[in-house]
């Protein structure tokens, strides 16, 4: 059994076209103006749509995505940020530890799939029981990492050449964080595998020196503006042929999802909006070295794509785009999630999930899973704004403003 998208605009390397797409065994089989159905095709009409390639979000702490923002910004470094939210024998932090590890990922990979972002560079020990179930919804990429210069013993330990190796560094705007470019190369762990996260502190010759290094720089623009009120300078970073991605960081500090990422982004004027669809696509896949095709709608490649109103450019609909508008997230070929009419379609099954005030056909396994984070962090624990914008239809029905919802 395949799935037909039919009549299309597509985007896929900074190439826009239409026509229709087949989709099976998880990957892009093939992709034409015209294709003919096969026996067995499961046909979906997505005129006045675009599809995009599934995004990457180049960093997050999926483990950590149930905490509310914490702190009291502005701050002038990471450091002064940690001292004063880190209390682990207090609520909430101390509250989280109550919910089963697989349970804390797998709500930060929904929270990646409600965003259109189909592969997550996750920021933290590797769960590999998890995350390689069939029920984890998101892919994950597999980096070698440290916390920080200050936070890490032993980075050397750390480092892995055979991987994308991902650390904190110059986030904030003092002079501790202006020192961290210098200290990394002093260190000689500076090279085309090492990605630095926020990378704001930098001087000009710090700039050179990443560029000569073709190191890669992920910025996370919603945390950067929220603990010091300015983020990285792309511009310069760009200019200088950095290859820059984008991702969340962690519910801590970051956006609700990568596409509140994108809109940030825009906003700074530091990227056009074809721009940041590349580093949220083929660039970011070519960066970590993601060979399947993620990140490209090419024939052969696996099947992870989205689904958005066409409103314009593929850019601009996908900086226009909020989680209420997703109409499809593909991942390996399989729904994550699907709008009413799309489900309908390929015979997913009736909505089963009211999120940001759309109904959607979710993966069941969302559903128990939110229910048992709800039994297990209770009431009163300080949720933040995505646990609040998702409910099951079948509670959402019985509430008397359901139409007004829609
Ligand atoms: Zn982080």
């Amino acid at each position: 059994m395949g799935y037909l998208l039919r009549r299309v605009n597509w985007a896929s390397q900074g190439c826009e076209e239409r026509g229709d797409l087949r989709i099976a065994q998880g990957r892009i089989l093939e992709r034409s103006a015209s294709l003919r159905p096969r026996r067995r095709d499961l046909i979906v009409d997505l005129e006045g749509h675009w599809v995009l390639p599934g995004l990457v979000n180049a960093h997050d702490h999926l483990g950590l995505d149930l905490l509310p923002a914490l702190g009291t910004p502005p701050y002038s470094s990471f450091y002064d940020w940690a001292e004063e939210i880190y209390r682990p024998d207090e609520s909430p932090i101390r509250d989280l530890e109550r919910a089963p590890q697989a349970d804390r990922l797998a709500w930060g990979a929904w929270r990646n799939v409600f965003g259109g972002s189909t592969a997550v560079a996750h920021h933290d020990p590797w769960h590999r029981r998890a995350f390689a179930s069939s029920a984890f919804p998101v892919g994950v990429v597999r980096c070698a990492w440290a916390h920080s210069l200050g936070f890490e013993k032993g980075l050397h330990r750390r480092y892995r050449p055979d991987r994308p190796f991902v650390i904190h560094a110059a986030e904030g705007t003092d002079d501790r964080a202006g020192a961290e470019v210098r200290e990394l190369e002093r260190l000689d762990l500076l090279h085309e595998n090492t990605f630095l996260v926020h990378a704001m502190a930098l001087s000009a010759d710090d700039i050179e020196i990443l560029a000569r290094r073709n190191c890669k720089v992920i910025w996370c623009p919603i945390s950067n503006l929220h603990l010091y009120g300015q983020t990285a300078p792309i511009t310069a970073l760009r200019q200088a042929g950095v290859n820059v991605a984008l991702g969340t960081d962690s519910t801590l500090s970051g956006g609700l999802t990568l596409l509140d990422e994108l809109r940030c982004a825009a906003e700074t004027g530091q990227a056009s909006p074809d721009e940041l669809l590349a580093m949220v696509t083929h660039r970011a896949t070519a960066a970590f070295k993601i060979l399947d095709g993620r990140g490209t709608l090419e024939p052969g490649g696996r099947a992870d794509l989205i689904v958005l109103p066409n409103r314009g450019s593929a850019a601009n609909s996908l900086l226009a785009a909020r989680i209420r508008d997703m109409a499809l997230v593909l991942v390996g070929g399989r729904a994550r999630l699907a709008g009413p009419d799309i489900a309908n379609s390929l015979k997913l099954g009736s909505p089963n999930a009211v999120v940001d005030g759309a109904r959607f056909r979710l993966d069941d396994s969302f559903i128990t899973l939110r229910d048992r984070l709800d039994r297990i962090l209770g009431p009163d624990y300080p949720h933040g704004d995505l646990w609040h914008s998702t409910a099951e239809v079948a509670n959402v029905r019985m509430a008397p403003d359901f139409d007004e919802i829609h």
